[in-house]
């Protein structure tokens, strides 16, 4: 297999880390990217850039196209959290949440579409969330990005799936990151009683289907919401 150029925003730490890494051991030549620009794994370029802000990821595509060549492979995986009930939560947060979740996952697309138009070939990766479809109580403002990644996926399906390109979703339950570890033991304790699997994840079983759905086996699945929640969400 030839070596693809793949991007992964949000890779240095928690999953968008476990995702370069695992490229990277299938050969591929992978960028991250972050705001402060460290801290991806080695081997991997990282690149300083905030999805809020056009102007940085293009900087940042720019450079990582330059030694890596047209993305192939677009993941687009940062992310934040804002939690607060709907009565206390502000204006800012909800527009905060969805600048970071969903407006940047557009513009990292819309970016990484240019090179895959051309080449007739893309492999396009949303990390949404269980929480989109499932809904959680707090998470009004991080549930509504994360669904509306779904309605993403599904139009540059319609828009761009006979030019060789797919777009898919995947729907994480709960990982083992930095996110999660902010909750508390009794917290992790009641949503493990919920899980079928009765265990949060590992950021690289994320990893390994996203690697399945960048591959050539996947090239007829477009539009897909695929969950790795330990069955959390089942018929959702
Ligand atoms: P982390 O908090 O560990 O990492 C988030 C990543 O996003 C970091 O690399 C961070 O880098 C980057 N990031 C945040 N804001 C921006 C920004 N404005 N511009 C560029 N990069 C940014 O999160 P996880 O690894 O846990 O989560 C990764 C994705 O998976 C997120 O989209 C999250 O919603 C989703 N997810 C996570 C779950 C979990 O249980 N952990 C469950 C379901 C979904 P930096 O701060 O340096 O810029």
């Amino acid at each position: 297999m030839t070596a693809r150029s793949v991007l992964i925003t949000g890779g240095n730490r928690g999953i968008g880390y476990a995702l370069a890494e695992h490229f990277l051991s299938l050969g591929d030549k992978v960028a991250v990217t972050s705001r402060s620009g460290t801290g991806g794994p080695d081997g991997a370029l990282t690149v300083a850039a905030d999805v809020t802000d056009s102007a940085s990821m293009d900087a940042a595509f720019a450079e990582a196209e330059e030694k890596n060549g047209p993305i192939e492979v677009l993941v687009a995986n940062a992310g934040i959290t804002d939690d607060q009930l709907l009565l206390r939560m502000s204006d800012d947060s909800f527009e905060n949440v969805l600048g970071t979740n969903l407006t940047g996952a557009f513009r990292s697309v819309k970016r990484a579409i240019k090179g895959m138009m051309r080449k007739k070939k893309g492999r396009i990766i949303l990390i949404s969330s269980v929480v989109g479809l499932y809904g959680s109580p707090g998470q009004v403002n991080y549930a509504a990005s994360k669904s509306g990644l779904v309605g993403m996926a599904r139009s540059i399906t319609r828009e761009l799936g006979s030019r060789g390109i797919t777009a898919n979703v995947i729907a994480p339950g709960y990982i083992d990151t930095e996110m999660t570890q902010q909750l508390s033991d009794d917290l992790k304790k009641e949503y493990q009683k919920a899980i079928p699997a009765g265990r949060f994840a590992q950021p690289e079983e994320v990893a390994k289907v996203a690697a399945f759905l960048a591959s050539d086996d996947a090239a007829y699945i477009s539009g897909a919401v695929i969950p790795v929640d330990g069955g959390l969400g089942m018929g959702h």
